[in-house]
């Protein structure tokens, strides 16, 4: 795979850094994620600078969280974050170490990070990597696994369990035997991590197949939930409807902070699962302009069908200066007219604009005398 320039960039800022004579590596999921041949994510720097000395470096960088030693380095649209190698002091609060030391080892840093695979340490000039935790071999025999003691590691920070089942999800790998009991034992402590990120661990791991591993950690039900669709699919949306179909109330929504978009898409989709067919052509149509038509078969493993983009987007007949010239009246019944006719479009009951005009006319004329219109104006 060609170097991005996200990449290239990463790599130069390594190189300038070790030119200068510090320890510098690429860490992480862009390593793990080459060595796996996926795409990387984001590029994340590792190095023995200090803070203020990443600076020097780099002007055009700022200080994002400088007491975590975290420095932007910029360029352009390209940002890479490099931090300073640096150890965990203790961890108060489920969330967040209560200070960190910089100047740490390297050895020290790769065992605050999460898991062996993502403490992977590659020096890009000599392909070199650095493995303190083992990371390669469980890359080889693809699991996730906590680095030290699993029990003590979910403790520091219970957004890691759900981070085990996102890797596991989007890796295609398995959760180390220990590691997964260790979740399973500390599953309820998943109620002190933030919604948000919450949901957007689940966001990742939902379309990736993690449902049955969520499940099975004990995060779904310690969370109240049932996700009993385990499928992969392309989007969120058709995991919050399985979901809804089995939460009717929906409070997860709410729980979740679920977008307004992925509710709606979730909510319709919920209630056309169990839809088998439709009244006419024009309402399959209707329904399949919808941007969530296409995720309906994903949830329900049937395939409705749809109709080419001509069918289902047919040029308008007729419009409002049209039915102006047939001396209607404007008012509100333009809308219901032109409705009325798309329908008859969708249905292939009209195609020209002749018919449209008689159509125009007669439910007009139709209206003016029929009952419809005293009833509608109650
Ligand atoms: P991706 O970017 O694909 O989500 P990633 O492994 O790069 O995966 P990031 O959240 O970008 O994950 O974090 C970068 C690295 O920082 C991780 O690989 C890991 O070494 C460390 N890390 C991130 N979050 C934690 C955490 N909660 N506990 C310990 N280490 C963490
Ligand atoms: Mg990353």
């Amino acid at each position: 795979m060609a170097a991005t320039a996200i990449e290239d960039y990463a790599n130069f800022i390594q190189y300038q850094l070790s030119a200068h004579g510090h320890q510098a590596y690429l860490v992480g999921g862009c390593v793990r994620d080459k060595l796996l041949n996926r795409p990387a994510k984001d590029f994340d720097v590792v190095t023995s600078a200090l803070p203020d000395q990443i600076v020097g470096l780099f002007p055009n960088s700022g200080l994002v969280g400088a007491h975590f030693g975290v420095v932007l380095v910029r360029q352009g649209d390209l940002q890479v974050e490099v931090a300073t190698f640096r150890s965990d002091g203790p961890y108060l609060d489920g969330r967040r170490p209560q200070n960190v030391h910089l100047g740490a080892s390297l050895e020290a840093d790769a065992h605050r990070r999460d898991f062996t695979i993502n403490a992977l340490y590659l020096d890009s000039q000599t392909g070199k990597i650095l493995d303190p935790t083992g990371g390669q071999q469980d890359l080889q025999l693809r699991l996730i696994r906590a680095i030290g003691n699993p029990e003590d590691r979910f403790s520091e920070d219970h957004l890691r369990m759900l981070r085990a089942v996102r890797f596991a999800a989007e890796l295609d790998f398995t959760i180390e035997p220990q590691t997964l009991v260790a979740i399973q034992n500390l599953a309820p402590r998943i109620r002190d991590v933030a919604a948000e990120r919450i949901r957007i661990e689940l966001e990742r791991a939902l379309p990736a197949g993690g449902a049955a591993l969520f499940q099975e950690s004990g995060l779904a039900a310690a969370l109240g939930l049932n996700p009993t669709f385990h499928a992969k699919t392309s989007h969120i949306a058709v995991h919050w409807a399985a979901l809804l179909r089995n939460h009717p109330d929906g409070a997860f929504f709410d729980v979740l902070k679920i977008p307004n978009r992925d509710r709606a898409w979730a909510q319709a989709l919920a209630a056309n699962a169990d839809r088998t067919g439709f009244q006419d052509q024009a309402e399959h149509k209707r329904l399949a302009r919808q941007p969530w038509y296409p995720l309906l078969s994903e949830l329900t493993g049937r395939d409705l069908g749809t109709y080419p983009a001509s069918e289902l987007w047919p040029k308008p007949l007729l419009t409002g200066a049209d039915l102006q010239q047939l001396g209607i009246p404007p008012g509100p019944q333009y809308k219901q007219i032109l409705q009325d006719l798309e329908t008859a479009q969708l249905n292939g009951e009209i195609t020209t604009k002749e018919d449209a005009l008689k159509f125009a006319i007669g439910t007009t004329f139709h209206e003016a005398a029929g009952p419809r219109q005293a009833n509608s104006q109650e």
